[in-house]
């Protein structure tokens, strides 16, 4: 009897299939809303907080800016603040550079992230422990990537003196994110941008940055990219470069992971420069500069850097400023002369600068406040209780 009711029940499914199919390829087949997802466009998006894939601002090309988004990833030290400081207080160049900074936690030093940030730069979110095993992101539950993001936010609100609220953007660690699951967090957590999502099938022409209220629109380099709708989050692109050579060309995410990579400071400006002009010359989207302290460690690199630098920065049109600025910029865009840097909110004062050791794990902390009883790790940024399962 058992087996009679599974033929049954088969047939009848099979019956059902046939209907289905029929329905989908006949003209009375009535659509959900959710087959048909409306365009993105003008009447169900509107700034200053949303904006559609594609979307330019209304401002003629001519008298728009042009921004260079200069960004360092992970910890900051007193190793590479060295170089950060080069950049920003170089003498030859016609404007100051700002920059973002995507922060994690191990070896970070906070009271070094609040000189920075007191210098106009921007801080933001890189997680607390940058695990080296990209699967543990990929795969990684919400909690886990609250942890994570909230709990560098805290960190650094409590041992860098930082505004919570100036804390607005993420990258994720080897630009590996759990795709939906990572964007809920950000969004309901409160973040303002995400910045980890590299865009190959749209670097020529670039395109802006926008918002995720009708979704994840551009192509998916790392999977798995997001495939909900996240109102009112931005999503700054990786839109890549192109590394021309005599083996061909070569794409890459991060300036720093092209090869080959340049070695005299004329390769090294011109690289920078060509790549520069797709944007210039086109639409004038963001110029991403996203890289990694180490690459200018060269001293010919950090030459043709500040080289390219220089140049385009005695353009009156061409702005180098954190990531943040230019999302405000999106929401109430102005011709390049009206254009104004963003003020910051005031940071705390960073008097007492404790250097914080720790044997378990075997580690020092610098912070702008009293030295937290533990470690702060994950799960535990604010250092309550004994960090558990450091990797060794
Ligand atoms: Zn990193």
């Amino acid at each position: 009897m058992a087996s009679l009711g599974k033929f049954v029940a088969l047939l009848f499914f099979c019956y059902m299939l046939k209907n289905a199919a029929a329905a989908a390829f006949s003209d009375d087949y009535i659509y959900s809303d959710e087959d048909i997802k409306p365009a993105c466009d003008n009447s169900n998006c509107k700034l200053p907080n949303c904006s559609c894939f594609g979307d330019q601002p209304s401002i003629p090309l001519e008298h728009r800016p042009q921004f260079i988004m200069l960004t360092f990833d992970d910890a900051i030290t007193v190793a590479n603040i060295e170089t950060y400081r080069k950049i920003a207080k170089q003498g030859r160049f016609k404007k100051n550079v700002r920059m973002t900074f995507f922060v994690c936690h191990e070896y970070n030093d906070y009271t070094l992230t609040n000189e920075l940030y007191k210098e106009g730069h921007e801080i933001a979110v890189h997680t607390i422990s940058h695990e080296s095993n990209t699967d543990l992101w990929r795969t990684g539950s919400e909690s886990r990537w609250k942890q994570e993001t909230v709990g560098m936010r805290a960190m650094l609100t409590k041992f860098a003196g930082l505004p919570d609220k100036e804390l607005a953007g993420h990258r994720a660690p080897f630009l590996q994110t759990a795709g939906d699951t990572t964007f809920n967090v950000l969004k309901n957590e409160g973040f303002l941008y995400d910045s980890s999502m590299p865009s190959r099938s749209f670097m020529d022409p670039p395109f802006w940055p926008y918002t995720l209220d009708h979704g994840y629109s551009q192509d998916c380099q790392i999977q798995p990219c997001p495939s909900e709708d996240f109102a009112g989050l931005w999503e700054i692109p990786m839109i890549q470069y192109v590394r021309e050579s005599k083996e061909g060309e070569f794409f890459c995410s991060m300036v720093d992971a092209c090869t080959p990579q340049p070695v005299t400071p004329q390769d090294t400006k011109d690289f920078l420069m060509k790549n520069f002009r797709r944007h210039y010359r086109s639409n004038k989207a963001p110029f991403p500069v996203f890289l990694h302290e180490a690459w200018l460690r060269n001293e010919n690199r950090l030459e043709g850097f500040l080289q390219f630098f220089e140049e385009v920065l005695q353009y009156d049109n061409v702005f180098a400023v954190p990531i943040r600025d230019v999302v405000e910029y999106i929401r109430k865009p102005t011709t390049y002369t009206a254009f104004s840097q963003r003020q910051q909110a005031a940071a705390q004062l960073c008097k007492k600068k404790e250097t914080c050791s720790y044997t378990e794990p075997l580690r020092i902390m610098k912070s702008c406040t009293t030295c937290p009883k533990y470690y702060p790790w994950v799960g535990t940024p604010m250092g309550k209780i004994p960090p558990k399962d450091f990797p060794n």
